[in-house]
């Protein structure tokens, strides 16, 4: 049967990227890698993959996508799913080798929900048939993906190794002492360029992985700590303050995720929603659509993200004064500026920010 057959490699492992391969297998070849040993790639080892990745690129069609690892970290804060990611993988795979041979059968191992593959696959790619088994690697040419994969995956995290003058460490399971050499001679924030950031070593060693990826909501909590209560001071000084009743007020978000990101919150130090009498409760939720208001029209927006953080667990920086976040958005907003550079670009600054939505709420200031 002529096939293609997928399979990924460095799922598994924290440190480097994720390899997936794709292989076309006919009659011919299938003979050739029978007898030069083809297996799965996990009964090999690493000098035989070597040797066998060599065979099968110079014998068989293939192509070989490698997702690096700041890349797979975006990918990752964005789909927040690993399956997704192999899935969106796998799917490049295909449709890059369909580019150079015609074949309508592939094979790939199973993994995750059998939609993801077929979801991520496009125009090209939908008229295959797409046979997804356990054990996909006893086919012969999953086996020589897995194989080509797993020389790719080797290749970038030695050469990762080489450029960073430090042996990065197969596998998930012995990786701590490695890590933490490396943030202690690269800082952690580098982190995200050699390692999957998602595993649970990264908490072992810097703690919550979101400050590599949130650095602007680290910032807030931190002057928040620093501060004592941002909502209460910003009673007393009125900064960034763009409406205020006797009993609640309208502030802006200092480390906003989009312009106009404002936050409703009590004037009372309250952490939650059943310490708030009536009235408090009252007069509180009457300021969103007020504030919905103002926002469409001073900006515009398309769209409202409309929420509650409660509890560190949450998310929420500021546990112990409820407020309500409404952040304006526009189609298109959703892009990696966040999590790429250090802080989120907001083209408006906060100053003209809060005076667009002073005059809009009509408020003068204290
Ligand atoms: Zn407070």
């Amino acid at each position: 049967m002529r096939r293609i057959g997928t399979d990924e490699s460095g799922k598994g492992d924290y440190f480097g990227g994720l390899a997936v391969a794709a292989v076309y297998v006919d009659e011919n070849t299938e003979e050739t890698l029978k007898s030069s040993g083809v297996k799965d790639s996990k009964r090999l080892s690493s000098n035989k993959i070597h040797e066998l990745a060599r065979i099968i690129r110079d014998n068989c069609p293939h192509s070989i996508v490698y997702i690096g690892a700041e890349r797979y970290n975006e990918l990752y804060s964005k789909l927040r799913n690993a399956n997704k990611i192999l899935a969106w993988g796998h799917a490049r795979a295909i449709e890059n080798l369909l580019l150079k041979i015609d074949c309508d059968t592939v094979i790939t191992d199973k993994f995750g929900d059998e939609k993801f593959v077929a979801d991520a696959l496009m125009e090209r790619g939908k008229k295959i048939k797409l046979i997804q088994r356990t054990h996909g690697e006893e086919d012969i040419a999953v086996a020589a993906a897995s194989i080509l994969a797993r020389d790719a995956f080797v290749s970038h995290l030695s050469a990762l190794s080489k450029k960073y003058g430090m042996d990065l460490p197969k596998g998930a399971s012995n990786v701590i002492s490695a890590a933490r050499d490396f943030v202690a001679k690269y800082g952690k924030d580098e982190l995200k360029r050699v390692a999957k950031l998602h595993f649970g070593t990264t908490n072992e060693i810097v703690g919550d992985y979101n400050r590599l990826w949130a650095p602007w909501r680290m910032e807030y909590i931190r002057v928040a700590d620093k501060t004592g209560c941002i909502f209460c001071e910003a009673f007393k000084t009125d900064k960034y303050v763009v409406y205020r009743t006797d009993k609640s007020m309208v502030i802006l978000n200092a480390f906003p995720y989009n312009n106009g990101h404002i936050m409703i919150a009590p004037v009372r130090h309250v952490g939650e929603f059943e310490s708030l009498t009536d009235e408090e409760l009252f007069d509180l939720i009457k300021l969103l659509p007020l504030s919905i208001t103002k926002l469409k029209a001073v900006y515009n927006p398309h769209g409202f993200n409309i929420g509650v953080n409660l509890g560190r667990p949450a998310g929420a920086g500021i546990i112990d004064h409820i407020h309500i976040h409404i952040v304006p958005r526009w189609v298109g907003d959703t892009n990696f500026m966040p999590v790429i550079g250090d802080t989120k670009v907001i083209s408006q600054s906060l100053d003209e920010s809060c005076k667009l939505l002073r005059t809009a709420f009509g408020y003068k200031g204290k």
